[in-house]
């Protein structure tokens, strides 16, 4: 068969059989549906710790570059241009974000006012030549320990009734000391 493929496991139950509590979920709310819990690859970016050796955060969709936009809109291969009309950033370059609250340069300006390919302030009279923050991640290590990686993880997926397979909860095991203020 060919869903058993190198992708990963494969496993076929009915309803009574379901057990993890997704399949359990989705069984009571639509009975007597074959449930197919899959795992696949996916490319991501992590924000990767040298110092750890570890991926801090998980870089979204949502995730916004230092050219103000968000990853959603970069192209997803090679240095991940960004598309967006009039848009000079030839390749994503993560900003941490949370909430309304967004990592600024030691500078003191945002990373939107620096230049998305040279990184250096674009405010008058700054003097700032690169983008560095002074921020310190939850992990206790400087910003400047961090960078960007690719990553592949495998994420739990889900068909219902030989449907399309569908993602469920990306990311719940991956985020970490994420509490940044
Ligand atoms: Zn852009
Ligand atoms: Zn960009
Ligand atoms: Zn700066
Ligand atoms: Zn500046
Ligand atoms: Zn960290």
């Amino acid at each position: 068969m060919e869903l058993t493929s190198a992708l990963g496991k494969l496993k076929v139950r009915k309803r009574e059989t379901a057990q993890s509590t997704e399949g359990r979920q989705l069984a009571e709310l639509q009975p007597n549906t074959q449930i197919v819990e899959q795992y696949k690859e996916k490319k991501v970016l992590q924000w990767f710790c040298n110092g750890c050796q570890k991926p801090c955060l998980q870089i979204r969709e949502e995730s916004r570059c230092i050219c103000g936009h968000r990853l959603k809109y970069h192209n997803d291969k090679g240095k991940r241009k960004c598309k967006e009309n009039g848009c000079p950033c030839k390749g994503f370059f993560y900003i941490v974000a949370e909430g309304s609250w967004i990592l600024r340069c030691q500078c003191k300006h945002k990373g939107v006012d620096h230049d998305p390919n040279t990184h250096a302030c674009k405010r008058r009279n700054c003097g700032c030549t690169k983008f560095k923050s002074p921020w310190v991640c939850n992990c206790d290590c400087p910003w400047s320990m961090h960078e960007q990686q690719e990553a592949t993880i495998m994420v739990k997926t889900f068909s219902v009734n030989n449907d399309e397979f569908k993602e469920i909860n990306p990311w719940q095991d991956l985020k970490r000391g994420i509490d940044h203020k």
